[in-house]
């Protein structure tokens, strides 16, 4: 149903119960929805409660559950035939608590100790009751006026993580906004604009003598694959860097790649590591990579979603602690700061680059001199204009449980997943692809006698049945184009008995597998 009122025009869903609208023009009461009010206080106050005790039986299950996932038509024919309200039993609350319960049984059980294959994990419940609180009350995070607290918040997080990377508050600066694949983009548009001149007015020039380039690592995560088209250097010019047998980055012969690049016209402007890639958690030598950088006059990037949250671990932090040398990082704290999504840091060693992705200047939002506010806001250094202010969850979990909250679950991961490799390599029939230097571990069931190209086929065929039978959910990664199986231990409520259920189950289907012919 459409109302027009004048200059009002009101769209309605025939999900409003009575359709009884009230639309007054003139005097300041110009409209009011009297009949099942979307806006109505009372509903939020009676429906909460409900929504609480559905998902706090959800956190309380303990079931040991993967995936079990719907094929697409299904789930959408389940969607389409949420029940309609009948206007007295089958009421709008009742309708989205339908609508929860398929939300829940489609998706993902993230807090199951079968959960073992994706980089999100279970987030302290409050973290949620924050992301409500600052959907109801919104902070949108890019200006001061707009969202003073998470403004406020990002120089807090900022300053603590200052502290573990030696770096002076008055010297760095960081940014927070939504994923590393924006932290990324955002981090090497700055790169090109300081290093290739006036490229943001004048656009990315191509000679034959100077052919802008970016060097990056041969496991290095999609978004970064994608960012020579965006920022205009075409994928022609993007030079990978071999990798050495533990999957980083191999320092002398990212040293001949750039020199050979150098000699065909090539002015690579920004090298991009890693510090736990998405395949394996292989962390680049950043310190090496990082003289590698200045000798060409490069900007070192380093694509730390998932591993640069070890710098909150006394234990863990000195595999990441040259991170101080990189020009800018980012990192997911909705990985392993396990908030919600998305929130990324992204940081910048000195801080007068952070305004160089974005220089451009919006009047509207902006004032031309530097004050007190200004400082304070992060608005020209970010890609989004409405962000969410999904800082506030990390520094409300700080706050609440401190630095060590993390810490421990953080060591818990990588002590359990290194556990888990020393399993495999005791186990007959299991070959491990990488010693984990964070929480992921890959490997493959090799049994006697399989020949080379059954090899991954069968990793396939094994993955995909785990994740049928419903018990554990496992990923796969191609490694030097065979498929792997991918462990990532994001769920602190797997134990090393956990793991050892899952390869006897993995070596059950295995053996099955071999004993029917691959097709
Ligand atoms: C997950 C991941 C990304 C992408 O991050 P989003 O937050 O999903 O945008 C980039 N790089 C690495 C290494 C990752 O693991």
């Amino acid at each position: 149903m459409v109302v027009y009122a004048g200059q009002w025009k009101v769209f309605m869903n025939n999900s409003i119960d009575t359709g009884k609208v009230n639309v007054r023009h003139g005097g300041s009461a110009v409209f009011e929805l009297t009949t099942n009010d979307p806006f109505d206080p009372a509903m939020f106050s009676t429906l909460l409660p409900r929504v609480v005790t559905k998902l706090t039986e959800y956190l309380r299950d303990d079931r040991i559950r993967g995936l079990s996932l719907d094929p697409p038509i299904t789930l959408l024919e389940k969607a389409k035939s949420i029940k309609e309200k009948d206007g007295s039993k089958h009421t709008t609350e009742q309708q989205l608590l339908d609508i929860l319960d398929l939300h829940i049984s489609s998706g993902i059980h993230v807090s199951s100790a079968g959960y073992m294959a994706r980089q999100y994990s279970s987030v302290p419940p409050v973290t949620a009751i924050y992301d409500l609180i600052s959907a109801i009350c919104p902070q949108p995070a890019t200006f001061y006026e707009g969202g003073p607290l998470p403004n406020v918040a990002d120089k807090i997080i900022k300053h603590e993580f200052g502290t573990f990377l030696g770096w002076h508050a008055d010297d760095f600066d960081m940014i927070s906004t939504s994923g590393a694949s924006l932290g990324n983009l955002t981090a090497v548009l700055a790169a090109r604009n300081t290093q290739l001149g006036s490229t943001w007015r004048a656009g990315v020039q191509q000679s034959k003598r100077m052919v802008p380039a970016i060097a990056v690592g041969g496991d290095s995560h999609y978004s970064v694959e994608r960012l020579a088209g965006i920022i205009g250097i075409g994928q022609d010019n993007v030079i990978r860097l071999p990798l050495n047998q533990r999957r980083q980055i191999c320092v002398d012969a990212a040293r001949d790649c750039l020199a050979r690049a150098t000699n065909e016209g090539k002015r690579v402007f920004c090298l991009i590591a890693a510090a736990g890639t998405t395949s394996v958690g292989a962390i680049d030598p950043i310190f090496a990579l990082s003289q590698l950088a200045a000798e060409y006059e490069a900007w070192l990037h380093v694509d730390a979603a998932h591993n640069g949250a070890f710098l909150v671990s006394d234990e863990l932090r000195n595999r990441v602690s040259d991170l101080r040398y990189a020009d800018s990082f980012c990192l997911d704290a909705h990985k392993t700061l396990f908030v919600p999504a998305a929130c990324t840091l992204l940081f910048y060693r000195d801080k007068h680059n952070a305004k160089s992705a974005f220089p451009t200047f919006a009047s509207y939002v902006q004032d031309t001199n530097e004050d007190i506010i200004s400082g304070f806001e992060s608005g020209m250094k970010n890609f989004e204009c409405t962000k969410r202010p999904s800082i506030l969850n990390l520094w409300v979990a700080w706050k609440l449980y401190g630095r060590e909250f993390f810490e421990e679950k953080l060591n818990y991961l990588v002590h359990t997943t290194f556990e888990a490799y020393r399993l495999i390599q005791e186990i007959d029939y299991f070959t491990p692809i990488n010693v984990p230097e964070s929480n992921i571990l890959c490997f493959r069931f090799l049994p006697e006698g399989i020949s080379q190209p059954d090899i991954g086929p069968l990793q396939l065929r094994i993955k995909e049945r785990i994740n049928n039978e419903g018990r554990y959910y496992l990923s796969k990664v191609d490694i030097d184009g065979t498929p792997a199986l991918r462990l990532v231990v994001m769920n602190h409520k797997i134990g090393i008995g956990d793991v050892r259920s899952l390869l006897h189950q993995i070596r059950r289907i295995g053996f099955a597998e071999m004993a029917a012919p691959l097709s």
